[in-house]
């Protein structure tokens, strides 16, 4: 059984195929899959997407790229249906300062309200992180210091990932390590403890080396599975199984359903 802990479901492109999609999935043994919901439109979809299907699990937040554009209006709504027990986690939020499409400054200040956000319904936080490390543990350490976290789509460095196993975090692998330019990765990757990991889709985007190029589903991430059970000199079955129940141990599905 695998657990994608990181898939765009809601996204129109998905969207359309959804009943295909999720069959291929179930085919693959993909038994959870949590929908990352980035904007007022994705998260109706998505607990719409809920009712029909109750092994997706709903996280919710916008974007550090979209904050300066919808952080504003986004935010009751996220922070509305968190209370209400619609989401399993808070998320994506972070810091890019890669492409930086919003203003440092403006996606600093909606982290900080999502750590706020997060800390009062006791939700856990999917953080993505670009380029801004040095950035997200300073105020982690002193705005959100214990508390539950993963860095999605992990692609950072040892020292960056040394960084997240010590704050107590997860790191969520995705696609990206199937990659063969993904050397220095699979490197850093070893550090981590077996129980700190996740694996994810981040569907549709990033399919995993054999697939690129092609739009992504939850039923690839089978290969990326494989890719960390050879770093790890586990069989897929072992590392499918150490990835849902750590899955379940920071998600705490059971408990939420
Ligand atoms: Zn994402």
């Amino acid at each position: 059984m695998f657990t994608d802990s990181h898939a765009h479901l809601s996204n129109h492109d998905v969207l359309s195929h959804i009943d295909s999609i999720l069959s291929r999935a179930s085919a693959a043994k993909v038994h959870k899959i949590v929908n990352i919901c980035t904007d007022a439109t994705t998260l109706r979809e998505g607990l719409a997407l809920k009712k029909r299907f109750p092994f997706i699990y709903t996280a919710a937040a916008a974007t550090p790229h979209d904050v300066e554009k919808i952080g504003d209006q986004f935010f009751p709504i996220v922070s509305q249906a968190a209370d209400e027990g619609d989401l399993i986690a808070i998320g994506e939020t972070g810091l890019d300062y890669h492409y930086e499409h919003s203003n440092r400054s403006v996606q600093q200040e909606h982290l900080l309200r999502y750590f706020e956000l997060a800390k009062r319904t006791q939700l856990p936080i999917i953080f993505h992180c670009r380029d801004a490390f040095a950035d997200l543990f300073r105020l982690a350490d002193r705005y959100y210091a214990g508390c539950a976290a993963v860095l999605h789509c992990f692609t950072g460095n040892e020292e960056e990932a040394r960084g997240v196993i010590d704050r107590g975090w997860y790191l969520s692998v995705s696609g990206i390590v199937t990659f063969k330019k993904s050397e220095n990765l699979r490197k850093a990757l070893v550090l981590a403890p077996l129980d700190r990991l996740l694996t994810e889709t981040d569907t549709p985007y990033l399919a995993p080396q054999s697939k690129r190029g092609k739009l992504n589903e939850p039923s690839y991430m089978v290969e990326t599975v494989q890719m960390l059970g050879d770093i790890f000199g586990k069989s897929l079955d072992e590392m499918a199984s150490i990835t849902s129940t750590n899955a379940e141990r920071f998600f705490s599905f059971s408990k939420r359903s």
